[in-house]
């Protein structure tokens, strides 16, 4: 197949880590035949140094015509106290794109499971996915503010319900066939609506899927305390959000995660979940694993080439079971840089 990608490196190690995804891209192509076509764009702060805006129209234009777009990250202390922020263009691409589902898969490898500040028993065997709702809530509702109160409207509609949790049953039908849907209806009335339409998607769409309902603060507690019995996991935006950070400290290192934002097409932004890194940027010891696995979330959902992500998903769980580690994992002393480690990776595609 032909599939014109386009990648927007951004700020801070984003650059070195899709560097290296792009490379595992062109190999996995060369491999299986297909024609991937990138386009390389700037977004973020060093799209404003350049164009004064972190995301041009023609930038836009260019994502929106696209198969895909791999992003590396925005922001950095440069940007920090402007009036243009740079992750005003990652919101802004997500908004125009309409990528309403942001998935986080979070497996934990043997080897990382040292470096996680979670007992290694408790982690063997973790396989979730996190689908958190990306373009509502309590982020994008209404504010106000006087010199004495503030408010956030948080707000949710049964349409955008619907289409997040019909997205997260899909994807259990490739799994366990398991879902938690977290909210907090004890006290909410978007969670109360939330919970009511999970409860009608899954018994009239997905009767073969296992729905259960958790409150967020539960939640929080069991994915600590017993991660290995997650499968999918379907949220809102905050709630999403926070325990997204919470359980990418069960693989060990931010560095390793990858995440994708689908909308109702099959185009999608692929991305890891850690940022900019200002601290090692530049040093080339950044570990790209959260991105070339990024690129496989690609392949998959917007290539539908399952075969090939699962080859790339294969290589770098390999690579790191072999004891191929970036600084982030390795003991002192023994760490491989970003390329050495992208190198790693390559070799081991089948
Ligand atoms: P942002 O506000 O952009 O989300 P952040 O404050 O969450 O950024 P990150 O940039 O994600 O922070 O970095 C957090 C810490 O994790 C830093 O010390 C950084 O060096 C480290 N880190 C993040 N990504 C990687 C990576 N790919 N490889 C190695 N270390 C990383
Ligand atoms: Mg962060």
């Amino acid at each position: 197949m032909r599939a014109e990608i386009v990648v927007l490196p951004g700020d801070g190690i984003g650059p070195e880590v899709t560097a290296a995804a792009v490379s595992v891209l062109e190999s996995v192509g060369r491999r299986y035949g297909h024609t991937f076509a990138f386009t390389h764009r700037l977004i973020g702060g060093a799209a404003i140094d350049a164009e004064g805006a972190p995301l041009s129209d023609a930038t836009l234009d260019a994502c929106r015509k696209a198969d895909a777009i791999l992003l590396g990250a925005v922001g950095g202390p440069k940007w920090s106290d402007g009036k243009i922020r740079p992750e005003q263009g990652l919101l802004k691409l997500r908004k125009a794109l309409g990528l309403y589902a942001n998935l986080r898969p979070v497996k934990t490898h043997p080897v990382a499971l040292t470096a996680s500040p979670i007992k290694s028993h408790l982690l063997t065997g973790v396989d979730m996915i996190v689908v958190r709702e990306l373009t509502g809530g309590v982020y994008f509702g209404e504010k106000t503010r006087t010199d004495t109160t503030a408010s956030d409207l948080c707000e949710y509609s049964v349409a955008e319900i619907e289409r997040v949790v019909r997205r997260a049953c899909q994807l259990a039908r490739g799994r366990r066939k398991y879902v938690v849907s977290v909210d907090k209806a004890n006290v909410l009335e978007t969670s109360r609506l939330w919970r009511q339409v999970a409860s009608r998607v899954a018994a009239e769409e997905f009767p073969d899927v296992r729905l259960e309902h958790q409150l967020v603060d539960s939640m929080a507690m069991h994915l600590i305390a017993r991660p290995r019995e997650y499968d999918v996991i379907v949220t809102e935006n905050m709630f999403g959000d926070i325990l997204t950070d919470e359980a990418s400290m069960l693989a060990g290192s931010m560095g390793l995660l990858p995440s994708a934002s689908l909308g109702e097409g099959t185009s999608g932004l692929y991305e890891p979940i850690h940022g900019s890194a200002p601290d090692i940027a530049g040093r080339g010891i950044a570990n790209p694993c959260g991105t070339i696995l990024s690129a496989a979330m690609l392949l998959r959902h917007s290539l539908g080439l399952e075969q090939e992500a699962r080859c790339v998903e294969k290589a770098v769980a390999q690579a790191i079971d072999d004891g191929c580690l970036t600084a982030d994992l390795a003991p002192q002393g023994a760490a491989l840089d970003t390329l050495a480690m992208a190198k790693a990776v390559l070799q081991r595609l089948e």
